[in-house]
């Protein structure tokens, strides 16, 4: 009996086979769909359409037209199947089984040397509406894996309107001010956690907040980045 149990409840989110591993939330073939966010990447995470040979790291578009606050974003993964169906499954409708299987993706290695890792918060009213904070949770696991402290220096002064479907000019004047930093973070290497970078419109602004509070530097790590038009 017991062991049919296990069975039972060892399947693939997201195709509903049966893990042998039982290790993951998701199975080997499933895991095989994840899309990495590799090539020439911009600053902001995003591919570049041709190849740069260039080692100065140029900028796209975009970043010429508007330089993101912070000085680099790693993203291992771009936002499409499987990400698209994991992430809003864990965010949204608590489903802690799949977290597992998220921070299974974290790489061994931090992308750098960094003094502390700090989680783009919630408003206070939708973290208790959602019982607890992705980016808090997923800064901890990466903090353990990369041996480096968690510092929630971040705070959302106000509460801002949920974000999707809103162009990216909405999004940056929707997250304009939205943060204050309420530790001290003077000359610190701080790499700041998010799950998810889809303008990249959120991450700037906290970078920018960081930077004024006295940060040395401001990278950001998220697990998945959006392509955009
Ligand atoms: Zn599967
Ligand atoms: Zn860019």
């Amino acid at each position: 009996m017991n062991k049919i149990h296990t069975i039972e409840t060892a399947r693939c989110f997201l195709c509903q086979s049966v893990c042998y591993t039982a290790m993951h939330g998701i199975c080997q073939p499933c895991s095989a769909d994840l899309a990495p966010n590799n090539g020439s990447l911009c600053r902001c995470g995003l591919p570049f359409h041709s190849i740069i040979n260039d080692s100065e790291r140029p900028l796209c578009g975009r970043c010429l037209h508007r330089p993101p606050a912070f000085s680099a974003l790693h993203a291992p993964y771009r936002y499409q199947y499987p990400l698209n169906t994991l992430l809003p499954a864990y965010k949204y409708r608590r489903r802690l089984d799949v977290e597992r299987a998220l921070f299974d993706l974290l790489p061994a290695t931090a992308p750098g040397h960094f003094d502390a890792a700090v989680p783009i918060p919630l408003h206070w009213r939708r973290h208790w509406w959602r019982g607890f904070n992705q980016a808090h949770r997923l800064a901890h696991a990466a903090g353990a894996r990369w041996d480096m402290p968690v510092l929630s220096c971040l705070r959302r002064q106000r509460p801002t309107r949920t974000q999707q479907g809103m162009s990216a000019k909405a999004r940056a004047k929707n997250i304009s001010h939205a943060f204050s930093c309420v530790r001290p973070v003077h000359g610190l290497r701080l790499l700041l956690i998010d799950d998810v970078v889809t303008t990249g419109a959120t991450v700037s602004e906290a970078s920018q907040c960081l930077l004024a509070a006295g940060a040395q530097s401001v990278e950001v790590w998220a697990l998945a980045r959006t392509l955009l038009d």
